[in-house]
């Protein structure tokens, strides 16, 4: 994960945690970012079964386990409720 990103994966980790996370997430930024690493590591732990706290530089955030069913399902790109569309457009309509 870019450095940059921790305090995000902090934040969603927290709303994760209590249960306050946003029903919708829009992300958006430069190419290069890290948007894509970011909604995979968001993705995984979501879908995790059992979600572990990593500290890394001193910020505390939320991991997937790798070990439990979704896990391995994830990993093997074969959990059934996870649908990658890939935009054919840059916009969003029309
Ligand atoms: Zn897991």
């Amino acid at each position: 994960m870019q450095p940059w990103l921790l305090s995000s994966q902090q934040i969603f980790s927290d709303q994760y945690g209590r249960d306050i996370l946003p029903h919708a997430i829009l992300l958006n930024g430069v190419t290069g970012s890290g948007k894509s690493e970011f909604v995979q590591w968001l993705l995984h732990l979501l879908s995790c079964q059992q979600p572990q706290q990593i500290i890394n530089n001193e910020v505390t955030f939320l991991q997937h386990c790798g070990v439990c069913k979704t896990c391995l399902l994830m990993q093997s790109n074969t959990y059934p409720d996870h649908l990658s569309l890939i935009a054919e457009k840059n916009n969003l309509g029309g």
